[in-house]
């Protein structure tokens, strides 16, 4: 029995023997599960976990390790696909295997801004670049690629590197608002007939909160019973507390008597109108008649498209004065004869107008010009005596509305009440010619109006205001 043991621990040991002996060698590789195949640009490549081994096929566990041999490299620096062989050899036999690697970027740029503190864009204004810059891994500086787009309150900064990654910022705007409301009257003053209904129309507007009509605050008082300027004062506030203050005349005024009645205890102004008609001189008929106001016009005919108003305005009860057909001082000023050649010319246009040969003149420039000294010496003085002894009687001015240049409706305005004040008889030369100087007219009649002025039109029996004449 125990024999018979010994023989089949010798038979089983044979057995195992030839199996060992007809088992082949194999070469393996064994790789790590977590390889890294994917680079990004630039980065450290890591080499991959892998071994070799030369083993039995069926006794595995009876294997040796074998020294690698590695064939190609991973270049970080180039973008691309790369392949690394594998090898491993024992005696005679040997095996290999490939890997495949890939090097990409996909790192987005990174956009840097530009951001100081308190930096504030005005509410309404557009916002102005604080600036920016853009830098990417592979392409390097790359601001001027950088979309810029900027909605509501915010700017968005949009890029792509060459290679397709995207990035954006966004910026908010800081608003900030110092824009007081305005506040807008629907005409430039308010006139009230004394005992009419006071209605003064405005609103206000601010460029954040809108409409601020209802916020307005009136002070001051208008006594609609009373004869007088008023001034009220408007204040609003928009809600960033910018406020705006608006002070607002109103003028209560008596309609003038009709000339007739008049009866001037206090100053007079005769306001005169020279180098019309014109395009503007309806309008100012009709300021005129709102306050029974009559005036002088120093007519001119040359082609005289509104000549028409001389005759409307004569009707009207205002006088009608002859300033020359031509207002040509070369023509007007190079003789005494040709002088009168021209305004009775004039005289007859006027007649057929109103039907009466007018005997009040106004010399072109003034009796006191110096500019018809070019044409004809002593003619002013000739002439200032002559249209005298002809029955007729010239007016010049004392007070002037500097309305010949480049003025504005303010300065006229400014001008002719400074003048006014100074005189107790006031000529004033206006230019109906002028439509910036018609604008004035309304507000010096009430002016007068308020302050117990009396509005009359020239007459020969008017004083005068007569230039020595220069030449
Ligand atoms: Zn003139």
């Amino acid at each position: 029995m125990k024999n018979k043991i010994i023989i089949l621990a010798i038979v089983l040991f044979l057995i195992i023997l030839s199996f060992l002996i007809i088992d082949e060698n194999e070469i393996v590789f064994e790789c790590a599960e977590n390889i890294q195949y994917q680079f990004e640009y630039q980065s450290d490549f890591i080499e991959p976990d892998i071994k070799a081994f030369c083993q039995k096929k069926t006794f595995r566990f009876i294997r040796i390790e074998l020294e690698i041999e590695k064939s190609g490299e991973v270049d970080t620096s180039v973008l691309g696909k790369y392949s690394i062989v594998y090898k491993a050899k024992k005696d005679d036999q040997e095996n290999e295997i490939a890997l495949e690697f890939s090097v990409v970027d996909t790192t987005a740029p990174i956009i840097t801004l530009v951001e100081t503190e308190d930096y504030f864009t005005e509410y309404g204004s557009e916002y102005i670049e604080q600036g920016y810059s853009c830098f990417d891994n592979y392409d390097g500086e790359i601001t001027d690629k950088v979309i810029r787009e900027v909605k509501d309150d915010k700017v968005i900064y949009t890029v792509t590197d060459s290679n397709g990654n995207t990035a954006t910022k966004e910026r908010e705007i800081k608003y900030i608002d110092t824009t007081p409301p305005t506040i807008s009257f629907d005409a430039p003053f308010t006139a009230i007939e004394v005992g009419g209904d006071y209605y003064v129309g405005f609103s206000a507007y601010d460029i954040k909160d809108g409409d601020l009509t209802k916020n307005v605050i009136i002070t001051g008082e208008v006594d609609v019973m009373k004869v007088g300027i008023y001034t009220l004062s408007y204040v609003v506030s928009d809600n960033s507390g910018n406020v705006t203050s608006v002070e607002r005349n109103v003028y209560v005024y008596k309609k003038q008597a009709d000339v007739e009645h008049l009866n001037p205890t206090g100053k007079i102004v005769y306001l005169t109108f020279d180098d019309g008609p014109s395009r503007h001189t309806s309008r100012l008929l009709d300021i005129l008649d709102k306050y029974n106001v009559k005036v002088t016009f120093f007519v001119i005919g040359k082609n005289n498209a509104y000549f028409d108003y001389v005759g409307k305005a004569y009707r009207k009860g205002h006088s009608i004065g002859n300033h020359t057909y031509s207002h040509n001082y070369s023509k007007i000023y190079s003789s005494v004869s040709a002088f009168y050649t021209d305004l009775n010319y004039n005289g007859e246009l006027i007649f057929q107008q109103t039907g009466q040969y007018t005997k009040l003149i106004r010399f072109p420039g003034g009796t006191s010009n110096t500019v018809s000294k070019k044409y004809c010496k002593g003619i002013m003085s000739a002439l200032a005596n002559s249209v005298i002894s002809n029955g007729y009687k010239y007016y010049d001015w004392n007070v002037s509305s500097g309305d010949g240049g480049n003025g504005n409706t303010n300065s006229v305005y400014n001008n002719v009440i400074k003048g006014i004040k100074k005189y107790n008889v006031s000529i004033v030369l206006q230019h109906d010619s002028k439509g910036y100087s018609v604008d004035a007219v309304e507000r010096i009649i009430l002016w007068g109006l308020s302050n117990g002025y009396t509005f009359l039109p020239l007459d020969l029996s008017s004083p005068t205001c007569a230039h020595r004449p220069n030449n």
